[in-house]
């Protein structure tokens, strides 16, 4: 490095701005007033940093000298709109992926919203509003869970891994787990079941194979130190062929006779019968709880359609074991997950899910709607970019994919638009509709890019065509 200075980098050197300089401009003023001192100051300390290494390594020449300023203010103007980016916003799902873990999940109902706002500021989390006493937080939401599901008692954590940490570790640490060889799988990008079982200090009985497994594999396996069964939903991994497992009723029966506990892991679990929707092998929890599974745990922002959260059901005597567990303070929920837990399920009492919940009303949605829609789309943007020479604006036979470790096959067909551009590459428009405020996340196949208005309620409509309209106007 040193041998490639030359003598006018040490005068270059010595004209670059100082972080003082640059933070006394009246652009950095501005972003201060934005974005805060403690930020600004940080990012502006960055860009001089990075000035200087380009100095040095030469990729800054003398007559560079006189805008160095200039140069130092566009770069902490761009570092801090990079930061804006990288925090919490709205995006537009036009991907057609309903339970999108990357998007956030479930899109939450206005009811829940609403139910969040109000219970933003003092709420009665623990407060008995009638005795002036100390309540118990979720006292409501569980008794609405039990009536949902069928089961005893319910518990809420903060997801579905803290779920199953917490039942693993209350009911079989020390003892060992019987799970068919079929189950052991990952989920999404980061929960184990071998892992999970082994941090919960439940030794892990392998049975079966990984394509058939029978019941009497689990009775073969079954020893003193067994404490508990476990059946895992294999969510977004499927064996098809020549498989079987057994079912609920069968485990339970086994359990039971033995003196054990059955657990079973549902993943997404359906509150409701989802089957005429293509999901033909979610478990149902209501069915779990009435074939016999003791306790039964599912996540709160999948196929519930709430937010984030681990449901935890099952007998009356196994969940108040779990609830006297220490974990289960360090799980609990708050009080923004009771508010919105709360008011989801009631939509599902009422029987109006299919028109408050979002990720329900979206999997509902009909082919005929959905063409309609996809149709006006269609036209308006044809109208709007009419213009354009070598830009096609089709709708081809696309599927929207329920997500969120659900089946890998569990999709749904419906029109999609298709555009494509003879300037203009599939991931260019991708990028720029990216870039876009707020983001529109949408998806390419064969070079078109792909819209699914599945995905995007209505009224994020009107915003997405604008946005459409936008990417190609910059061509
Ligand atoms: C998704 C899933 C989990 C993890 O749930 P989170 O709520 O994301 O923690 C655990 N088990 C199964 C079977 C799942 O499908």
């Amino acid at each position: 490095m040193e041998s490639r200075r030359q003598p006018d980098d040490a005068r270059l050197l010595k004209a670059l701005p100082s972080v003082d300089l640059l933070l006394h401009t009246d652009a950095a003023g501005v972003m201060a007033a934005e974005f805060g001192r403690g930020p600004v100051t940080r990012a502006a300390r960055e860009v001089i940093d990075s000035l200087r290494t380009s100095v040095m390594e030469g990729d800054i020449s003398e007559g560079d000298r006189e805008s160095l300023l200039e140069t130092a203010k566009v770069a902490l103007a761009d570092e801090m709109r990079a930061s804006r980016r990288r925090s919490l916003k709205r995006v537009i799902n036009a991907a057609g992926v309903i339970v999108h873990t990357n998007l956030g999940r479930s899109p939450l109902s206005k009811a829940a919203v609403e139910a969040i706002a109000e219970a933003s500021g003092y709420c009665n989390l623990e407060y008995d509003l009638e005795t002036g006493n100390r309540g118990r937080r979720g006292v409501r939401a569980e008794e609405m869970l039990c009536e949902l599901t069928g089961a005893e008692e319910g518990l809420i954590v903060n997801n579905c891994a803290a779920a199953a940490v917490l039942v693993l570790t209350s009911l079989c640490e020390g003892g060992d787990a019987v799970i068919s060889r079929g189950e052991l799988v990952e989920i999404g990008g980061d929960f184990r079941v071998p892992d999970v079982m082994k941090r919960s200090g439940a030794g892990l009985v392998e049975v079966g194979t990984t394509n058939r497994t029978k019941i009497s594999d689990y009775e073969k396996a079954i020893g003193e130190n067994t404490r508990l069964l476990l059946k895992v939903h294999p969510s977004n991994y499927r064996i098809i062929g020549f498989t079987s497992a057994p079912s609920v009723s069968e485990l339970s029966a086994l359990a039971r006779d033995r003196g054990l506990v059955l657990y079973e892991d549902a993943g997404s679990g359906a509150l409701i019968d989802l089957r005429r929707f293509g999901l033909d092998d979610e478990p149902v929890i209501a069915e779990s709880i009435s074939a016999g599974a003791d306790v039964v745990t599912f996540s709160g922002d999948k196929l519930l359609g709430s937010v984030q959260s681990g449901l935890i059901v099952g007998r009356g005597d196994v969940i108040r074991r779990i609830r006297s567990h220490p974990l289960y303070r360090a799980f609990r929920g708050s009080k923004i997950v009771y508010a919105a837990l709360e008011a989801t399920f009631e939509s599902f009492l009422k029987g109006t899910m299919f028109e408050d919940v979002p990720t329900l009303r979206m999997l509902a949605a009909s082919t005929e709607e959905l063409a309609s829609r996809t149709e006006s789309a269609a036209s308006e943007l044809r109208e709007r970019l009419g213009a354009r020479e070598g830009l096609s604006i089709d709708i081809v036979e696309g599927t929207s994919v329920v997500g969120g470790g659900s089946a890998p096959a569990a999709t749904r067909g419906n029109p999609v638009l298709a555009l494509g551009d003879r300037e203009i590459s599939a991931r260019e428009l991708e990028e720029r509709l990216r870039a876009h405020d707020p983001p529109v996340i949408a998806r390419i196949e064969d070079d078109r890019l792909l819209i699914d208005l599945r995905t995007v309620p209505q009224e994020e409509e009107e915003v997405l065509k604008n946005a459409v309209c936008g990417a190609f106007r910059l061509g």
